[in-house]
């Protein structure tokens, strides 16, 4: 049965990158070995990983005051990371409290100096994004969750301040036309909208590196990471060259615009039909609406379990609501045709008819 595939993470790709990674694994490149088996410092992986460089700062026209790299670990790990390299233990660092993962990356933070809540959502779950609070002259910088995964918010304007900002765009990153040129750093695990689990991306502007007494492991080090131009150690071979293939097709099918417009066009046919159905209701404010991951509810909360059953049957895939929120969710990135979504819609509205 044909499978639509709404997994929040990791999560759809596109058939060709899948079909091109595939052969890749039995032969990379006509060079009669496979991307397993290939050396990281062949002149085979440095290009690999010297495009992949290249097109994420083209995708989001930055120029060279960035540099990027493809490291280990999750974006759990760039929580970390971050306040190992920017903040000093007698220094503040502002965070949002946007949801499940900004309260992570303020809980790591607090480890190397202090981070300070500057806007928080929780009052109301994490339902809507805060706007036009203000952040200390002295902090160091200021965190944000650009789309929140678990609880289908989105900034949909960075918050307009006077220290470097930094996002965590995980779920969200290669999705839209942002200036990207307001961050100071932006990361990103790429199991969400550009690859395979076990590579992070990591966009950095190199002026704010540098600044702290603390001393770094090398390996947990920016600086260190853009001198060896992210060839420090081994890296996810693979996984980045996953991440290759998802930004050639990112800018072959039309760059950032077209991912855009297509996410407009998915998230405005969901969102509307949970709006017209009396069954179902989404309770984030409605200017905040991630066009990434919608979560929504059954009014009737015995109707859940039928529900998802029903879209079970239908090859519906990934649609239950994070295990601390509940209801459904629905996770529409790049990669996910719009064909997905009419069949999704199409299901609710034939379920609402029925009830
Ligand atoms: C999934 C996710 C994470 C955690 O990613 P890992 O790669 O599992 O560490 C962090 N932030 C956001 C916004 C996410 O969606």
């Amino acid at each position: 049965m044909k499978k639509h595939n709404f997994n929040s993470g990791p999560s759809i790709l596109p058939k060709s990158v899948m079909q091109q990674a595939a052969e890749a694994v039995i032969e990379f490149n006509n060079t009669g070995l496979s991307i397993l088996e290939i050396g990281h410092r062949t002149s085979f992986f440095m290009e690999v990983m010297e495009e992949a460089r290249a097109l994420v700062k083209e995708l989001m026209q930055l120029d060279d005051s960035y540099d990027v790299l493809f490291l280990h670990g999750g974006a759990t790990t760039q929580f970390m990371q971050i306040p190992m390299n920017l903040l000093d233990s007698d220094e503040t660092a502002a965070y949002c409290d946007d949801g499940v993962w900004g309260s992570k990356a303020i809980k790591e933070a607090s480890l190397f100096g202090k981070a300070s809540v500057v806007a928080s959502s929780k009052d109301k779950g994490y339902t809507y994004i805060n706007k036009g609070f203000s952040v200390p002259a002295d902090a160091k910088y200021l965190h944000i969750t650009s789309n929140n995964t678990v609880e289908g918010t989105q900034y949909f304007a960075a918050p307009d301040v006077s220290v470097p900002l930094i996002a965590d765009m995980s779920s969200d990153i290669f999705s839209r036309q942002l200036d990207f040129s307001k961050y100071s750093l932006i990361y990103a695990g790429a199991q969400k909208n550009m690859g395979a689990a076990g590579v992070n991306v990591v966009v950095v502007k190199k002026e704010i590196l540098g600044k702290i007494k603390r001393p770094i492991p090398a390996i947990m080090d920016y600086q260190k990471h853009i001198e060896a131009g992210s060839l420090m150690n081994t890296p996810p071979v693979f996984a980045v060259y996953v991440a290759l293939l998802t930004l050639r097709w990112i800018k072959a099918s039309g760059g950032l615009a077209e991912m855009e417009r297509s996410s407009i066009e998915k998230s405005s046919l969901l969102y509307n039909t949970i709006d017209a159905l009396p069954q179902f209701t989404c309770k984030v404010a409605v200017e905040d609406r991630s066009r990434m991951n919608a979560v929504f509810f059954l009014n009737d909360s015995s109707l859940e379990a039928p529900f998802l059953d029903l879209c079970k049957q239908e090859g519906m895939v990934g649609v239950k609501g994070y295990r601390t929120v509940g209801g459904i969710r629905v996770s529409m990135y790049n990669a996910l045709p719009l064909e997905s979504v009419v069949a999704f819609t199409d299901l609710m509205k034939h379920f609402a008819e029925k009830k």
